[in-house]
């Protein structure tokens, strides 16, 4: 006797026996009870979910001699002629061959006559997408007004491409792709009926492979069978024929790009390529792998892969950040993008290990530049302790950056770097405004720079900007400033225009300001200061300088409004705090002592 496929003859017979869509089955059963039955159905859902097991069980129940009935005998003849497939009243179209006009008229003819032996004639059309216009029009009149003893049952995998007036008219069902509980227990079923001797570990990797189809996890649990030359079959004897990779493997290359060893992982990935692994079979399982870790980190109970209970494996994903696994993904994911329309899918498989591999030295730097923030923090707390305990005079100071320069070009000949810089008076704005009484930049500071920039100033620190991304690729603020757009230059100053206004915050925050300007210094000797400001606020500026140079003003005057952007600012104490030293002075010298302001 011909071998039959396993998915074959374990296919379903009675409803009881389908794994999954539960939904369906209930919604079938109900309509036979209570005589609810459509003329036209519609199966949609992935591949090997079971819809033609279900249509022709769903025949069976129609005209089962003892029904219609929810639960077909499986005894009469009608039924066991139906599971045979030799009832010519129920009809299997495959419209992926039999997609013309011209076949659809011919079922439309055959539709007159009445059925032979059953109640019903049911016409199954699978992969009912692959018609032609021609014939959805064709079936489109018998849709409508068919005999009453005519049931349609269309399948597909892809309803979308069906038109309007042929999903209007049929009742639509969805079938879910079949869960990995599913497909686990289905698989253990048929290995045992088969009396198999397989591992758990390798139904779970059959269902894995299988992405909740029956038909390709049984298929593959045949060739799994044929090609293992064990006593039991084991996860290896799937890999091998899958083309998976193992756990133990994906892990390897991973723990690799992690410790930035990205050499070893292309080699690991070079020994899956000659063992015929396909590259977006290792992108796909990466990705499940990189998942799995998500979920286990989360709630270990959910993933049950034997991998994880490795001791090493354990440390690795205590250590590993959930940030960088994102990172990954998205890499992952745009690898897999760019590898479809490509022949050259190892040059991008390459490429992405070599960025992954760099994900974590960028995540270090955030941190690092988070470090920096909290050290800045502290000092800033620092200050404002030491200053309300000391000075009683002090309501506000805004630092000059003129003068922060001045400070630290001398404390720089004294070859000793300044802790703190502390300015004790605060001085009244001098003509040349900086900044408002907020510590706002004044559109008067940007207007002057404006008009002082030349062309020849702004390509000078054009050129340099390339060599700064080099010589200071650990300085976060200089780098958040060098991928922003030089918008103007002259002698004295620069303005950079950021998109993110959170950076702009942050380059122009004390000491990251101080350091940045010094090296700008390393460009043009004479700066002394300069603004990043963020982009939405930039486009105003420029329209408004435009317009005016439309007008014919030479050096425009740009209207009056100040730039929210904040030069660096001393710590500023207060008003609670002042009333507690108030309330301190008072308890001493029981009175309230004035506090002179300079
Ligand atoms: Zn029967």
């Amino acid at each position: 006797m011909a071998y039959v496929a396993l998915y074959r003859s374990y296919r379903p017979q009675t409803f009881s026996e389908v794994v999954d869509q539960k939904a369906v089955v209930t919604t079938l059963q109900n309509a036979i009870v209570h005589n609810k039955v459509a003329h036209a159905y519609l199966f949609c859902g992935p591949r090997g979910t079971g819809k033609t097991t279900m249509a022709k069980i769903f025949a069976k129940a129609l005209n089962c001699e003892h029904g219609p009935t929810p639960n077909p005998c499986m005894e009469c003849e009608i039924c066991k002629g139906i599971t045979k497939g030799t009832i010519p009243d129920v009809i299997e179209i495959d419209a992926a061959s039999n997609n013309g006009a011209d076949d659809i008229r011919q079922l439309r003819d055959s539709v007159k006559y009445l059925p032979s032996v059953a109640r019903y004639k049911v016409y199954i059309i699978d992969e009912v997408h692959m018609l032609s216009n021609a014939a959805f029009n064709a079936l489109l009149k018998t849709l409508e007004e068919p005999p009453k003893y005519v049931i349609f049952i269309l399948a597909t995998t892809e309803p979308y491409k069906l038109p309007n007036t042929i999903l209007s008219r049929c009742q639509r069902f969805d079938f879910q792709a079949i869960t990995d509980d599913g497909l686990i227990s289905r698989i253990k079923y048929v290995s045992e009926k088969e009396n198999l001797k397989i591992t758990d570990e390798a139904v779970k990797q059959i269902a894995t492979s299988a992405e909740g189809g029956m038909r390709d996890a049984l298929s593959l649990l045949d060739q799994v069978i044929s090609y293992s030359t064990n006593n039991e079959i084991t996860i290896d004897d799937v890999l091998q024929v899958s083309g998976n990779v193992s756990s133990l493997d994906l892990y390897n290359i991973l723990f690799n790009l992690y410790n930035h060893n990205s050499v070893k992982a292309l080699e690991l990935l070079e020994n899956l390529v000659e063992k015929g692994k396909e590259i977006p079979k290792i992108v796909s399982d990466l990705t499940i792998f990189l998942r799995d870790i998500l979920i286990y980190k989360a709630d270990s109970t959910l993933v049950n892969n034997q991998i994880f209970s490795n001791k090493e494996l354990e440390s690795f994903l205590k250590t590993i950040n959930n940030s960088i696994i994102y990172k990954w993904l998205d890499i992952l994911n745009n690898t897999n993008n760019q590898m479809r329309f490509s022949n050259q899918k190892r040059m991008f498989l390459d490429l992405a290990f070599l960025k992954m591999s760099d994900a974590k030295e960028n995540e270090e730097n955030k941190l690092l530049e988070r470090l920096n923030m909290l050290e800045y923090t502290i000092n800033n707390l620092e200050t404002k302790i030491a200053n309300s305990k000391v000075q009683q005079n002090v309501i506000k100071e805004v630092i000059d950056p003129k003068e922060i320069l001045a400070l630290h070009k001398q404390n720089e000949q004294k070859n000793n770097k300044p802790e703190v810089i502390v300015t004790d008076v605060y001085e009244e704005p001098t003509e040349n405004v900086f900044q408002t009484d907020d510590g706002n930049i004044s559109i008067k500071t940007i207007n002057e720079l404006l008009n002082a920039s030349t062309k020849e100033e702004k390509e000078k620190f054009l050129k340099q900007w390339p060599i700064l991304k080099i010589k200071y690729s650990d300085n976060v603020a200089l780098n958040m400033l060098l991928n922003g757009q030089i918008v103007a230059a002259c002698k004295e100053g620069l303005i950079v225009v950021l998109q993110d206004e959170g950076f702009c915050d942050r380059v122009m925050s004390y000491p990251n300001y101080i350091k940045v300007l010094e090296i700008l210094q390393t460009i043009e000797e004479s700066i002394k200061s300069f603004y990043v400001i963020p982009h939405n606020i930039w486009l105003d500026i420029r329209l408004d300088y435009k317009k005016k140079y439309d007008a014919g003003q030479t050096k425009p005057i740009l209207d009056y409004r100040v730039i929210p952007v904040k030069l660096p600012v001393k710590p500023i104490i207060s008003n609670d705090e002042n009333n507690e030293l108030e309330e301190k002075l008072k308890d001493i010298f029981g009175e309230t002592l004035e506090i002179k302001e300079n």
